[in-house]
């Protein structure tokens, strides 16, 4: 597949991309209150112009690196939004399709945590849910046979910190048995029949990471190590063991947080939300 070269956004033209995006939401939210209502014509313009901006700030965002597979030591580099919660990549409503810099065959998913570092939470106009704010893994994952987690860390410019951690396997599971990506509440994927399937993994989380290191099923990327060299070892080398934060799946919206506990295989009625 040819790949479309694109000149990535800077962080003032992302800025003014999305005031841009919101602008024309409110232009839209107010024209359908207006008596007399804003014409159809009119209505369809202005979210042809909002699509419009959604795709240019997906196919723009960065590509960045935000892990390295184990097996084959290939880098998986993704769209990031590295400058805050009010870009829409953290904002799983306003999600669309995009391309991706290819991963290698033995990449699973990309799940992720977020620490706020203290700073208050802010986020944009649609809710984000950028995991707790320590770096975790889910067990029924990890137990896959040849899975390995790697977790890194990627400072952002407005003073938070994320942690990609990304799942990887010399033989794939079925994908029903993998989970929702990161700042994804529901997980939608393609079953063994080629059907599309949707559903909501609560399976419970792990912040005890010790035990999974000493098995070599959790390896890491160092701080600041721009090769994104791949590291194991021992607990005691694990450099992320002291990160403090909420051990709680984060809801950040405008400057609202609220935080539910993390998901301990309840059964979730996704028409019932
Ligand atoms: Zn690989």
């Amino acid at each position: 597949m040819e790949q479309r070269v694109v000149k990535p956004l800077t962080k003032d033209e992302r800025d003014a991309l999305l005031e841009e995006f919101n602008a024309i939401q409110d232009a839209i939210q107010e024209g359908v209150k207006k008596k007399p209502r804003m014409s159809d014509d009119e209505r369809d313009a202005l979210r042809d112009k909002r699509d419009k901006l959604r795709q240019e700030y997906f196919d723009r965002l960065p590509r960045i690196l935000v892990s390295r597979c184990p097996v084959c030591k290939t880098e998986l580099m993704r769209a990031f939004d590295p400058w805050g919660l009010d870009g829409l990549w953290w904002q799983e409503e306003e999600f669309t399709e995009f391309e991706e810099p290819p991963a290698c065959e033995h990449f699973a998913v990309l799940t992720g945590a977020l620490n706020l570092n203290g700073l208050p939470p802010l986020g944009g106009r649609s809710q984000a849910n950028p995991g707790p704010e320590v770096p975790y893994v889910i067990p029924a994952v990890l137990d896959l046979p040849t899975m390995t987690a790697v977790i890194a860390q990627i400072p952002m410019e407005n003073g938070y910190t994320a942690f990609p951690i990304a799942y990887f396997c010399e033989r794939q599971p079925p994908p029903e048995a993998l989970t929702q990506p990161w700042r994804e509440t529901s997980y939608n994927y393609t079953d063994v029949e080629g059907n599309p399937a949707w559903t909501v993994k609560t399976d419970p989380w792990e912040f005890e990471l010790g035990p999974w290191i000493q098995k070599g099923k959790v390896k890491w990327i160092a701080p600041n190590d721009d090769q994104f060299q791949i590291r194991s070892g021992a607990p005691n080398d694990y450099p992320y063991a002291d990160v403090e934060g909420l051990r709680e799946q984060l809801q950040i919206t405008d400057e609202e947080m609220i935080t539910i506990p993390p998901p301990a295989g309840e059964d979730v009625d996704p028409f019932n939300e």
